[in-house]
């Protein structure tokens, strides 16, 4: 199935996405591919953190969407596992665009962490997480290992704080110990990387 989008058919009155129902469903996935597009340099593509999610014969489809953002702005996305596709426009400036956050994505100085799917998935759904955070979320990348979060130190920084904040007010036992190692790692891939800068000092 291939599908044509304006994403702001996805918006309500107030340009916030609309978030019930199958409509919300939707929403979301065009927004996480339009956010992670917008993250993306012109001709940019990437195999995005974002989860197909159809279901061809009653069974979810894992795929992760691969995101060409077009130099025409046109946004191209494709699922190699079922071959779903589609194409979304009139997405820049709207709550989705989210490419002021590009230069603490990408700068030269980024680090790497390598999360898996699972912690992933809990960090996407919390809700406190500062924009630059969740700019770093949608920007992820699937790689072998699993989920590939990029950015640059103080942006790691910045993310781990609402994170430990989470791990404190967290009910869920289980949650609360997967958001706890994240900091620690997190940590110390910050403490390794000014380790590293010193060298070159
Ligand atoms: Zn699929």
């Amino acid at each position: 199935m291939s599908s044509v989008i304006d994403i702001t058919h996805y918006l309500d009155d107030r340009g916030l996405p609309v978030f019930v129902g199958s409509a919300g469903r939707l929403s979301r996935f065009f927004g996480n591919i339009v956010a992670a597009a917008s993250l993306l340099p012109v001709e940019g593509t990437v195999v995005s953190a974002v989860r197909c999610g159809t279901r061809p014969g009653h069974k979810r489809c894992e795929g992760s969407i691969h995101i060409y953002r077009r130099y025409d702005g046109v946004i191209e996305w494709t699922c190699p596992e079922c071959d779903d596709e589609g194409f979304v426009y009139n997405w820049e400036a709207t709550y989705w665009d989210k490419s002021r956050y590009y230069d603490s994505n990408l700068g030269f100085d980024a680090v790497t962490l390598i999360v898996s799917r699972a912690e992933y998935d809990t960090l996407a759904g919390l809700d406190t997480l500062s924009e630059e955070g969740e700019a770093i979320l949608h920007a992820a990348t699937t790689v072998d290992e699993g989920i590939e979060l990029a950015a640059a130190p103080g942006a790691f920084d910045d993310l781990v704080g609402y994170i430990a904040f989470e791990a404190n007010h967290e009910s869920n036992h289980r949650s609360e110990q997967l958001l706890g190692k994240l900091c620690e790692r997190i940590e110390m891939l910050l403490e390794f990387n000014e380790i590293a800068q010193g060298f070159y000092d």
